[in-house]
């Protein structure tokens, strides 16, 4: 047994004596919430490509990219996605690069790692099939307690809960839970309301009606209790002031992080300007993708000696090879726990000695690639933002 709480639910013998037994719905209210939730998903769910398929890979891509992303960032995303690799098999044979690439600009490119990573395995350990249960699915790299309820649920009709955010909320006020809803216990009896709820006959459409009436009318600030099919049951709505639930949490701090690029260009005697790029290491933020020489910053750091050591000892250009230079704008990005200050330099170099030094040992391959490649490679949007400024300060044509 993992402790996970989507098991908990699910164990008979986990219903402990000491679990609170005031939040569980009754027999009647179970079925009128089912059959009100499932009429009004019914006529106001919305068309999306993802649903009404017999696909459980192409459930499986969908909910992989829904982790922490709009649904109307992704509609684009899974259809160039299926377009490219319409097949279990098509993504575990295409190098990680390509996946990544296609994978740009969606953000937590580690969720694309490992359904490049998953698909490899299952193909090598298995029939290339996904498994069919949420218990095997959770296995899976990726894969939590609420992806492996949704795509068990939605591709196999397994009638087994999910619990995200929106649905806690609807939990949360259906039965007035105190506490912080992100408390292991109160996630706990979350869990097993959701199972207690979801219905065997439609558990996908059931659980995606749940998610659906979170996002559309249960919503953080003013729900719109009175056109909700399942007000009759609501404690919440009974106290007039159903926004108080559940408890506001403390929203974590977010980590602020300073970083110089260097933008270094050479420029041969034939052909575009040249960029040296970096590849991150795999694991990690941004893992895998492709950025313009970036160093972190200590506070006490002079950015042009920081970013001129970090250049000569950890790829080998020498700060002798400088030829041009100058500071461009500051760019700001905002991941969900860090936030990332970059301060940037234009660094032109000397071609015939951007070579890297033999001695020079590094695990950060670095190459020079051609402006019009910049496009080809997998970067993050704070890259492609520096590109931006780079390309537009050489282009202005004055001295660097
Ligand atoms: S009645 Fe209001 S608070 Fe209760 S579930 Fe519906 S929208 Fe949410």
């Amino acid at each position: 047994m993992c402790g996970c709480p989507r098991r908990d639910a699910m164990s008979t013998s986990n219903a402990e004596s000491d679990e609170p037994t005031k939040p569980a719905f009754d027999d009647e209210a179970i079925e009128s919430i089912r059959h009100h939730l499932l009429d009004w998903y019914d006529r106001h769910r919305r068309d999306l490509p993802w649903r009404d398929i017999d696909d459980p890979y192409a459930t499986w891509v969908s909910e992989i990219m829904l982790q922490q992303t709009q649904v109307s960032t992704v509609v684009d995303y899974y259809e160039r996605w299926l377009e490219r690799f319409p097949t279990l098999e098509s993504v575990a044979e295409a190098d990680r690069e390509e996946v990544l690439d296609l994978w740009e600009g969606l953000g937590y490119y580690r969720r694309a790692r490992y359904l490049h990573r998953s698909a490899q395995q299952l193909v090598e350990e298995g029939d290339g099939t996904l498994p069919d249960t949420a218990d095997e699915l959770e296995e899976l790299p990726g894969i939590g307690p609420y992806t492996a309820g949704a795509i068990a649920s939605i591709a196999f009709d397994e009638p087994t809960p999910v619990v995200d955010g929106n649905v806690a909320r609807v939990l949360s006020r259906l039965r007035t839970l105190e506490g912080d809803p992100k408390e292991r216990a109160n996630e706990k009896i979350q869990w097993r309301l959701a199972d207690q709820l979801v219905d065997p006959d439609r558990p996908g459409d059931f659980n995606q009606a749940m998610m659906e009436l979170g996002s559309a009318i249960c919503t953080p600030q003013n729900p719109n209790c009175l056109i909700c099919p399942v007000r009759e049951h609501c404690q919440a709505f009974e106290t007039g002031q159903p926004e108080q639930y559940p408890e506001p949490t403390d929203r974590p701090t977010q980590k602020s992080v300073s970083a110089a690029t260097a933008v270094t260009v050479r420029r041969p005697e034939e052909g575009l300007e040249e960029f040296a790029v970096v590849k991150r290491p795999a694991e990690g933020l941004l893992g895998g993708l492709w950025e313009f020489p970036t160093v972190e910053l200590e506070d006490d750091d002079a950015i042009g000696d920081r970013i001129d050591t970090y250049l000569a000892e950890t790829l080998g250009l020498s700060a002798a090879s400088r030829v041009e230079g100058r500071a461009l704008e500051d760019v700001t990005h905002l991941f969900s726990h860090i936030r990332l200050s970059l301060s940037l330099r234009l660094r032109v170099i000397d071609a015939e000695e951007s070579t890297r030094a033999d001695d020079v040992a590094t695990e950060r391959p670095l190459k020079w690639i051609a402006r019009d490649r910049l496009d080809d490679l997998p970067m993050s949007m704070a890259m492609r933002r520096v590109e931006e400024l780079a390309l537009d300060a050489l282009d202005e044509g004055e001295p660097v």
